[in-house]
C-alpha cells in the first residue's frame, strides 16, 4: 500500500480518513498500527519533505529575496507547497463587510495539511479548559475532562517528541515521567524577558515544542504506546530510529527533511505507511459522505483534481479530519432526503460555534540588549519559553473585566535574519548608510522583544458558518459562508495583552515602538488569522446540543466520526493541535473498538 492514484483504490477499506494533517495523519497511524485497512483522502498534493525541504537555502538565493507572495504568503522557503490565504478556484465568502465582522480562512492544499509548517507549540489544555462554563457560566462545557483525554496526550507527546518541563502552576498540566524531552536553553532575550517578568509576577517557563532535543527512546516507546501489538512496536521502534534530533540551525517553518520536529508527513504516515495498511489518494478533493440504504455511511464522492472527475470510494466507517471548517462543509454539502439540512445536523449545530484565537501583538526595543556579542540563537524553531495564563486569582476575584485567559509567547534572538530585516530603532525616522549602516547593523540585531497574546475565545451565536446559497469552486461544489463576531470579553482580553505588554517592555527598560490602543477593537487581530479554526461540529453529552457525542462520533450516523478541531466546545488559550491529536488517538481507538464489536 502507498501513494496510489483512484484507478488503484481498493473496492472497499476499513476506514477512509479524509485530510492528512494532524487530525487526519493521527487516525491513520492509529488505525494502521492496529491492523486497520485505511484510505487516507487528501484534497492536496503530494508532498515528501525529505527531498523536498528548502533547509539550507539562503533568502539571497530565492526570488524577491525570499519575501511572502500570495501564493507563498508565509515567504518563498516556508513549506506551504498548496494552500494559503486564497486558494485559486476555491473561494469562501463573509456575510458582513463590516469592519471587525469577517472570518479570514487559511486553508492547506498539500499532503500533511499545515502541519509541515506549524509552529510546533504543543500545550495540554488544563482540568478548567474542558469545564468553563461550569467555572463562570459563560460558553459550553464539554462533556469530557481533562481526565479523559489525559492518557492521550501522554501518547501523542511520546509519539511525536515533545520538549519541555512541568511547572506545576496552575491549569498549565504536568506530564508523567517519560513524556517529554528535555527543554532547549533560554536565549539572552528570553533571559531578561524573565527576570523582569518576575518582578510583573508573570511566570516565564519552558515553552512545549514538537521538536527532537534528543533522540526518542525507541526501546521503550513503542512497548508503551503499543503494549501487546510485537508489529506495531518493531515498525514504530524502526521508524523512531530514522528520525535524527534537531541540530539547531534551520527555520522550522520550511519543514525538517531530518525529521526532528512535528510535521504529519514525517512522524505519522511513514510509519502507518511501513504498516502496509495505508493507501494515501492525493489530489482529491472529497465533495460529500455517501450513504447506504440504512442511513449509515457508506463512504465518500471525490473529484479527482486531476481529470475533474468523479469517484466514490467505500469502507466500514468514515472519519472526517480536512479541518474544522472543512469538515462542516462536507457535512452540509452531504444533503439527502434523510439529512436534508446536511448530515449529522439533526440539531441544527452543524457550523455553529466557530471560534479562533484572540491575539494582540507587541514589541519594544531593549537596549540592554544592545551591542551583544556575536552568536547563534537559532535553537529550535521559535520561542524556547513562554508565559502560561497567571491571572486566575485576579479573575477569580472579577477585577480584570473579562473571561478566560491568555498565554504570552514571546520573540527574541539573535537568529538568521529574514529577507530585508531592518537593525535599526528608528523612533525618529533616522536612516543609516554604508560603514553606519553595519554599525547599527552590530549595535540593534537582537535588541528587539516581540510579545504575542494568545488568548481564549468563548464559543459565540454569531460566529459560524453555512453553506453559501449562490457561490460554488471550480468543481461546482457550494463553498462556505462565514459570519463572526468577536466578544466584549475578548476584545477587553485583547487590550488587556497591550497594556501588560507595554508594561513588560518598560520593566525591561525597553521603548515601546507605540502608545497601547485602549480599544481592543483595535488591539485584536481579525479572526482566523491566528489559525487556530476549532469547533462547528461540537461534541456534547447529548444529540439536542451537540453533533458528535464525547468519541467524537455523529449521534445521527453511527459510523461517522470527526477527528479535527471541529468538535472543539471551547477554544482555551492552548494552541489546539496536541488536543486535537490526543482527541483523534482516542477516536480511532473508539473506532476500533466499534469495528471489534461489530457495532460498525
Ligand atoms: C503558520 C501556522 C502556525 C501554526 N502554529 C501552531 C502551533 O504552534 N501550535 C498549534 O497547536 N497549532 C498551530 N497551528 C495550527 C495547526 O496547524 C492546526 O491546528 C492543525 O494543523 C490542524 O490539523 P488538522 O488535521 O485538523 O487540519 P490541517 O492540518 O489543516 O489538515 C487538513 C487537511 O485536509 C485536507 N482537506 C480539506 N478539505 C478536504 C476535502 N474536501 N477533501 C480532501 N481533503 C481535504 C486539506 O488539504 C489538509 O491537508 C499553526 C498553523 C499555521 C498555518
Ligand atoms: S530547528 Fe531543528 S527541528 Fe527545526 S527544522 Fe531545524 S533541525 Fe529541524
Amino acid at each position: 500500500m502507498a501513494i496510489i492514484a483512484p484507478s488503484s483504490a481498493a473496492d472497499r477499506y476499513d476506514v477512509i480518513v479524509v485530510g492528512s494533517g494532524a487530525a487526519g495523519g493521527q487516525a491513520a497511524y492509529t488505525l494502521t498500527m492496529d491492523g486497520a485497512r485505511v484510505l487516507m483522502i487528501e484534497a492536496g498534493r503530494n508532498y515528501d519533505p525529505r527531498s523536498e525541504t528548502p533547509m539550507f537555502q539562503a533568502n539571497d538565493a530565492a526570488p524577491l529575496r525570499g519575501m511572502g507572495t500570495p501564493d507563498k504568503p508565509f515567504g518563498f522557503y516556508d513549506a506551504t507547497a498548496g494552500g494559503g490565504w486564497t486558494v485559486p478556484g476555491e473561494p469562501y465568502t463573509n456575510a458582513s463587510s463590516e469592519e471587525g465582522r469577517a472570518f479570514t480562512w487559511w486553508r492547506p492544499r498539500m499532503l500533511g495539511g499545515r502541519t509541515n509548517h506549524w509552529g510546533r507549540i504543543s500545550l495540554r489544555n488544563g482540568p478548567y479548559d474542558f469545564k468553563p462554563r461550569s467555572r463562570d457560566g459563560l460558553g459550553l462545557d464539554w462533556p469530557i475532562g481533562y481526565e479523559d483525554v489525559a492518557p492521550y496526550y501522554d501518547k501523542v507527546e511520546m509519539l511525536i517528541g515533545v520538549c519541555g518541563s512541568n511547572s506545576g502552576l496552575e491549569n498549565t498540566p504536568d506530564s508523567p515521567e517519560g513524556c517529554l524531552l528535555p527543554p532547549p536553553k533560554a536565549r539572552i532575550g528570553e533571559l531578561l524577558v524573565r527576570q523582569r517578568g518576575r518582578k510583573l509576577g508573570i511566570p516565564v517557563i519552558p515553552i512545549r515544542r514538537a521538536v527532537l532535543t534528543r533522540l526518542l527512546d525507541h526501546r521503550t516507546i513503542p512497548a508503551r504506546l503499543h503494549p501487546g501489538n510485537t508489529k506495531a512496536q518493531r515498525v514504530l521502534a524502526e521508524d523512531m530510529q530514522s528520525r535524527a534530533a534537531c541540530f539547531w540551525a534551520t527555520p522550522c517553518g520550511r519543514g525538517c527533511s531530518i525529521r526532528a520536529n512535528y510535521q504529519s508527513t514525517t512522524v505519522h504516515l511513514p510509519p502507518a505507511l511501513a504498516t502496509g495498511n495505508l493507501d494515501i489518494l492525493p489530489n482529491a478533493m472529497v465533495r460529500e459522505v455517501t450513504l447506504d440504504a440504512g442511513g449509515k455511511a457508506a463512504g465518500v464522492a471525490y473529484v479527482d483534481k486531476a481529470t475533474g472527475l468523479e469517484h466514490r470510494a467505500s469502507a466500514r466507517a468514515v472519519v472526517l479530519a480536512a479541518g474544522a471548517c472543512e469538515t462542516v462543509r462536507l457535512l452540509l454539502n452531504s444533503k439527502s432526503s434523510r439529512f436534508p439540512d446536511g448530515l449529522a445536523n439533526s440539531s441544527g449545530l452543524v457550523g455553529k460555534y466557530i471560534m479562533d484565537t484572540v491575539g494582540a501583538d507587541w514589541g519594544g526595543h531593549i537596549p540592554l540588549l544592545e551591542n551583544l556579542p556575536p552568536l547563534n540563537e537559532d535553537g529550535a524553531g521559535g520561542e524556547h519559553v513562554y508565559s502560561p495564563w497567571w491571572l486566575y486569582g485576579e479573575q477569580r476575584a472579577g477585577r480584570l473585566g473579562f473571561a478566560r485567559g491568555y498565554h504570552v509567547e514571546i520573540g527574541t534572538g539573535r537568529q538568521m535574519p529574514g529577507a530585508y530585516e531592518g537593525y535599526a530603532p528608528d523612533p525618529g525616522g533616522r536612516t543609516s548608510f554604508g560603514p553606519g549602516l553595519k554599525e547599527d547593523a552590530r549595535r540593534y540585531f537582537g535588541s528587539f522583544v516581540s510579545l504575542t497574546g494568545r488568548g481564549e475565545m468563548i464559543p459565540n451565536a454569531d460566529s459560524f458558518c453555512e453553506i453559501d446559497p449562490s457561490v460554488v469552486d471550480k468543481w461546482g461544489i457550494p463553498v462556505l459562508r462565514f459570519h463572526w463576531k468577536w466578544s466584549e470579553h475578548e476584545i477587553r482580553q485583547a487590550a488587556h495583552m497591550q497594556r501588560t505588554f507595554a508594561d513588560w517592555i518598560e520593566a525591561m527598560g525597553g521603548v515601546n515602538l507605540r502608545a497601547p490602543d485602549p480599544d481592543g477593537r483595535k488591539a485584536i487581530v481579525p479572526g482566523g488569522s491566528v489559525i487556530h479554526e476549532v469547533g462547528g461540529a461540537i461534541m456534547g453529552s447529548a444529540p439536542s446540543n451537540s453533533v458528535t457525542n464525547p468519541w467524537s462520533q455523529a449521534w445521527d450516523v453511527r459510523n461517522l466520526f470527526v477527528a479535527d478541531g471541529g468538535v472543539f466546545a471551547s477554544n482555551a488559550d492552548k494552541n489546539p493541535t496536541l488536543t486535537i491529536m490526543a482527541l483523534a488517538w482516542r477516536t480511532a481507538d473508539r473506532i476500533l473498538e466499534e469495528m471489534r464489536k461489530g457495532n460498525i
